[in-house]
């Protein structure tokens, strides 16, 4: 078919004149498929599919936005498109002329005896071959000229003969994610928004970098992303990331439901190490026991099976309250502590996650007692130890102090009415010595309101004993102001030493072991940091236990292949690179690591 010229051709395929020509996202596609012949077997909705950008998008807008998006495209709203897409409002750069792989063109030409204009090779942030890897050229057809609104400009006449081609991939990063633009362009699925910010939760509860409230640790979510791709990197294709706490990022796996460039949902998935094929089919992926296969940990933090799992059974229930999600109850058989959690879990990690303590059980609460009638720690410092929340400390002190003292006496003291004389003897001296040592802020009269039974039977039986087992007044040093620094620096020691394990022993992604990291653990920084000098045991300690960041790295690396083996999944040595997030590291790094590629 041959038209007088080019405006005759618009007018007759489009129905107008008045019409620009767009690379990515064309409008009046109904008008043009039915002016079609029909012989050439296109409707819209092929031609949307296979000759235009909308297929790169659609995973990434909500269904809604997907079918207003669509709409306009077989309609005449085509000025609509970029900014419902979120083009406009990312700051990833738009091109500003066609772009053709030099390897394509040669190829294409010995193939088809000419080239042709790639969709793949024309995505603002793609700047490397989907198929080669190497670095798109310009051609010198621009987007912006007014004399190529009208035109239809076949890439021959804008496309040089290449003499020397070269096919090296230029960057791993750029070349996975413009294969995986490529995949999405060729596969059309059903999945929308909805169903990625689903992927990124996983992920993001996978790489334990979600909190047991379910939030997302968004800065070290930051910090292991450029760790990943390099600043450098992500400036080129402007991605970078630069305030902290507003970045697209944040905004992006936070779920924000705003339409985000498809560049950066891809730099997503990548980084996860997923290509969208994997992330869709992982969604597909059921996960049947709603709390996974037990038995499960205690995660009463002071009970001796803490983090073990000793939790043969979970009673699993469904509420209208949760959303008919499952609620499953576990208790320790050990320490009696007993917590909830709604179902079902999203990863590994959902197993140290509580939704509410139910039941906190008799060694915990024994401990509390303890830590708060020493009188030394702060409320915070206790808080810690005890894994809650101070509020709740000195809720449960209260109760336990004031009240429940009953449970506690209960505990201290037998009351096993066949006990003979020698073991009533042994079985009150016991209680005693222990409610000195439990309360040692206490005098006499309050001991013997509190430990009635036992100090009647000794007053009784046991007089001299008692008197010589009677705390002194003097004796309570920690009322007093002076402070104790030896005394100090030997608790110090011990809440540091405790911390470090914790932090040793979390699930999650390594922190790095730090003084900040060890001292915020320990609810003790402030005076770690200011009088350290004053506390040299715990000083000597905090030497040893502070972290290069390579040693750092090290522990990262091995805990990216702890976590896979638990997976039950083999890495290739790339794999690794990727997962660990070291990508800033060289080969012979990983290599002296005893990683093989
Ligand atoms: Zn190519
Ligand atoms: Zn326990």
């Amino acid at each position: 078919m041959r038209f007088a010229s080019a405006n005759i051709a618009v007018e007759e395929l489009f129905g107008t004149r008045n019409i620009v020509a767009v690379v990515d996202l064309p409008s009046r596609l109904d008008i043009l498929s039915n002016r079609l012949p029909k012989a050439l077997g296109l409707n819209s909705e092929l031609l949307i599919s296979n000759h235009t950008s909308l297929p790169l998008f659609a995973p990434f807008l909500s269904g809604d936005a997907l079918h207003r998006v669509r709409r306009s495209m077989l309609g005449n709203k085509g000025g609509t498109v970029h900014s419902r897409i979120g083009i406009m409002a990312s700051g990833v750069k738009s091109l500003r002329k066609l772009r053709f792989c030099p390897v394509c063109v040669n190829e294409d030409r010995s193939k088809y005896g000419e080239c042709y204009w790639h969709r793949v090779h024309n995505i603002a942030g793609i700047n490397v071959c989907a198929h080669h890897g190497c670095i798109l050229q310009d051609s010198i057809l621009s987007f912006q000229r007014q004399s190529t609104y009208y035109a239809y400009n076949a890439a021959e006449d804008y496309i040089p003969e290449i003499e020397f081609a070269d096919p090296t991939p230029a960057n791993l990063h750029l070349y996975a994610l413009a294969k995986q633009a490529y995949w999405l362009l060729n596969n059309i699925s059903n999945a929308d928004l909805k169903d990625m910010y689903n992927v990124y939760r996983r992920c993001l509860d996978l790489r334990g970098l979600t909190t047991a409230s379910n939030s997302i640790r968004q800065q070290q979510l930051q910090s292991t992303f450029i760790d990943f791709y390099t600043p450098e990197l992500l400036d080129t294709i402007s991605c970078s990331l630069e305030d902290v706490h507003q970045t697209w990022l944040s905004r992006l796996v936070g779920g924000d439901y705003v339409a985000h460039h498809p560049l950066r949902h891809l730099l997503v998935l990548h980084f996860f190490g997923h290509t969208p094929e994997s992330a869709l089919k992982s969604l597909d992926e059921p996960t049947p026991d709603p709390f996974g296969h037990g038995p499960w940990p205690c995660l009463n933090r002071v009970c001796p099976h803490s983090h073990k799992d000793v939790i043969e059974t979970c009673n699993v229930r469904r509420s209208r309250y949760t959303r008919d999600r499952p609620i499953g109850t576990f208790a320790c058989p050990f320490c009696g502590f007993s917590y909830i959690r709604t179902g079902p879990d999203q990863s590994q990690n959902s197993r140290y996650h509580i939704s509410k303590i139910q039941e906190f059980g008799f060694i915990w609460e024994k401990r509390l007692v303890e830590l708060f009638a020493q009188q030394i720690l702060s409320l915070r410092a206790i808080s810690k130890i005890l894994g809650v929340d101070p509020n709740t400390v000195k809720r449960h002190a209260q109760r336990l102090m004031d009240t429940g003292d009953k449970t506690l006496n209960k505990d201290l003291s037998n009351t096993n009415a066949s006990l003979d004389a020698t073991d009533l003897l042994i079985s009150h001296r016991h209680t005693w010595l222990k409610a000195i040592k439990v309360f040692p802020q206490f005098g006499v009269s309050q001991l013997r309101k509190r430990f009635s039974t036992a100090y009647a039977w000794l007053y009784r039986n046991d007089k001299a004993w008692l008197f010589l087992h009677t705390p002194a007044r003097s004796s309570r040093i920690f009322r007093t102001n002076r402070v104790s620094w030896p005394a100090r620096d030997k608790l110090l020691l011990q809440a540091v030493q405790e911390a470090a394990t914790r932090i040793l022993n979390q699930e999650q992604w390594p922190k790095q072991m730090t003084l900040g990291a060890i001292g915020r653990e320990a609810a003790c920084l402030p005076i770690l940091q200011r009088h350290l000098d004053k506390l040299p045991k715990t000083a000597d300690r905090l030497k040893d236990l502070v972290e290069t960041r390579e040693a750092w790295a090290v522990r990262r690396l091995q805990w990216t292949i702890n976590q896979a083996q638990n997976q039950g999944l083999i890495l290739k040595g790339w794999e690794i690179v990727q997962r660990s997030g070291l990508g800033r590291f060289p080969k012979k790094w990983f290599e002296h690591h005893g990683i093989q590629f």
